[in-house]
């Protein structure tokens, strides 16, 4: 993670400002005490101590963190976006970037592929109670510049929870829309030939977005036939 508690007057510190005077730091979940690690390969970040068993404290990757710091920084430079936060501690979620964008309460949740459908399900609800809007931003990657892609669970749920869109982050403030079409193989019958629905899918890529720009708040109703999509509140693009 990012951010710790400064456990001597419990101020919430990121790791590319705390000094090694400021220890002891916590983890704001577990409470219990993360190292501050800074190197010059890697993005400063406090790590848990074995054995870990802190849900913050497993799956953040490198390239996790470098997401997160250039979705921050590029939202903290616009004067559109204030009160921008990394990891803010919200009781039962914490999203990687909020802020308040055009004066939308919004959390964005980046994407690596290690979590579940359950939890971005969860999360998505969770944050409708809370009156925030969200956007979930899975990380654009190399299969992804293929005609035909099978997409993860999560990642056909997203497509469902978002109107027929999936959003990859590319750099800083920019994602890119993409949306799945259905693909039919042909297949040789005895008698005839038929078709069947594969479960890859045609990518159909739209023009670069700006997280600033290009979205707007939206309520969106569930829908128990399309994936159990929740009542949700959503960052949709404006197209
Ligand atoms: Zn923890
Ligand atoms: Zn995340």
């Amino acid at each position: 993670m990012l951010t710790a508690i400064r456990e001597r007057d419990g101020q919430k510190l990121g790791a590319w400002e705390a000094h090694r005077d400021d220890r002891p730091f916590v983890c704001f979940c577990c409470q219990r005490v993360v190292t501050l690690r800074r190197g010059h390969i890697i993005a400063p970040h406090f790590a848990h101590q074995p054995p870990v068993t802190c849900e913050y404290g497993t799956g953040e990757s490198e390239a996790h963190r470098r997401c997160k710091i250039a979705i921050y920084e590029s939202l903290c430079t616009d004067s559109r976006v204030t009160k921008c936060e990394l990891e803010r501690n919200l009781g039962t979620v914490r999203p990687d970037v909020s802020a308040y964008i055009n004066g939308v309460p919004v959390a964005i949740e980046v994407q690596l592929s290690t979590l579940s459908l359950e939890k971005i399900a969860y999360r998505t609800s969770e944050y409708r109670r809370k009156g925030i809007y969200v956007l979930w931003l899975p990380v654009y990657h190399r299969g992804l510049d293929q005609e035909l892609y099978s997409p993860r669970p999560w990642e056909r749920w997203l497509h469902a929870t978002y109107f027929g869109r999936v959003y990859y982050w590319l750099e800083g403030a920019t994602v890119l829309p993409v949306r799945f079409r259905d693909y039919y193989l042909l297949l040789r019958g005895r008698t005839r030939d038929y078709q069947k629905l594969s479960r890859r899918k045609v990518l159909i890529t739209g023009q670069p977005l700006n997280l600033i720009e290009h979205f707007k708040p939206f309520d969106r109703d569930a829908c128990a036939r399309q994936l159990r999509v929740p009542n949700a509140k959503l960052m949709i693009a404006v197209q």
